[in-house]
């Protein structure tokens, strides 16, 4: 039984958690070169494994290492894996390619052709340190391409409650790229940069978070601390319609969690109400799973599905996501 989840959005460098919990999953910066590289030829990413797998050193083995399983996906074609780290007894979980191959076969099912496309990583760890059952970060400065991640440990598919979590979350997972990519927000690249700038001061980088919230006002838009919410984009239209009443300290509120306290029954969930990027992505798979027990429909939860209902590209995506849940459901694809 998988505890309390906790969904993260790594957001810039691969090791920036945006939001949420510090306690990461997979360290991509410890991939193989061949893992940035997309599309490598199979055989000199094996290689390249093979390399990687001998000289485990480059990983710093020790107790707390986490095995990653990296792919690079074309449509259908999961490819070759990569190993990207090794522990000393590597978890099963991460060697069982026929287990990659049905997460990949059941979020292909889940996650719209028309942003398919922008999965160029697929990574798959094993981390017991973490509640985090799935993530994605972009891999760029525009949110035009991103990786995707999730986590092996308790994944038993046979449990049907696991089973229903993992689709609400990857549901949940494809909300953020749905809404965080280059078509509806924009990311300041100095801001991206400072995430990884360890010599950067707390004083320093206020003054950038304020500079580049100064400039995502000038373009009207609506910033979150990492991103630029355009005008017209549905993160916008969301903040507008249910976050804009709470007031100038809303997203500090929700960072601390007094938000959930103060309004409980305008969130699906606790998590919901740590960021209106989390409460989108809640809201988007509770409106997809409204009977999932992770969900508590309120009257303030149906505003937010007649928000998106609203929305004609949303109704169309919802068919396409409903459609993959029956196959996924029925066991027909896999
Ligand atoms: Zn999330």
């Amino acid at each position: 039984m998988i505890k309390a989840l906790i969904r993260i959005i790594f957001l810039g460098g691969a090791l920036t958690l945006a939001g949420c919990d510090h306690t990461s999953l997979p360290e991509v910066s410890m991939l193989p070169a061949a893992a940035s590289n997309p599309r490598a030829s199979s055989a000199s990413q094996s290689e390249a494994a093979d390399d990687f797998v001998a000289t485990g050193a480059e990983c710093g083995i020790d107790r707390r290492q986490v095995a990653t399983m990296v792919y690079l996906p074309m449509g259908s074609d999961l490819g070759e894996g990569i190993l990207g780290c090794v522990l000393l007894r590597a978890p099963a979980r991460v060697r069982n390619a026929g287990l990659h191959d049905r997460l990949w076969t059941i979020s292909r099912a889940l996650i719209p052709d028309a942003d398919e496309f922008r999965i160029e990583r697929f990574i798959l760890a094993q981390d017991g340190r973490t509640d985090t059952l799935a993530f994605v970060a972009t891999l760029d400065d525009q949110g035009r391409s991103w990786e995707y991640g999730i986590n092996l440990q308790d994944l038993n598919l046979l449990d049907r409650s696991v089973f229903e979590e993992l689709l609400s979350t990857i549901i949940h997972e494809y909300a953020h790229i749905l809404t965080l990519n280059e078509t509806q927000v924009t990311y300041d690249s100095a801001l991206l940069a400072s995430y990884t700038d360890m010599e950067m001061s707390d004083a320093e980088y206020e003054a950038l978070l304020v500079e580049v919230e100064a400039d995502c006002s000038v373009a009207s838009g609506v910033f979150d601390g990492e991103a630029c919410f355009m005008p017209g984009s549905y993160l916008f239209d969301f903040y507008h319609g249910f976050w804009d009443w709470y007031g100038e300290d809303a997203l500090e509120l929700a960072f601390q969690g007094t938000l959930f306290k103060d309004y409980r029954t305008d969130f699906v969930n606790d998590y919901a109400a740590t960021s209106p990027t989390e409460d989108f992505a809640e809201s988007f798979a509770a409106w997809l799973m409204p009977e999932h027990g992770a969900f508590l429909i309120t009257e303030t939860v149906e505003d937010k599905f007649a928000f998106f209902e609203s929305q004609p590209e949303l109704m169309t995506l919802r068919d396409q996501i409903e459609a993959g849940l029956d196959e996924v459901r029925a066991g027909r694809i896999f």
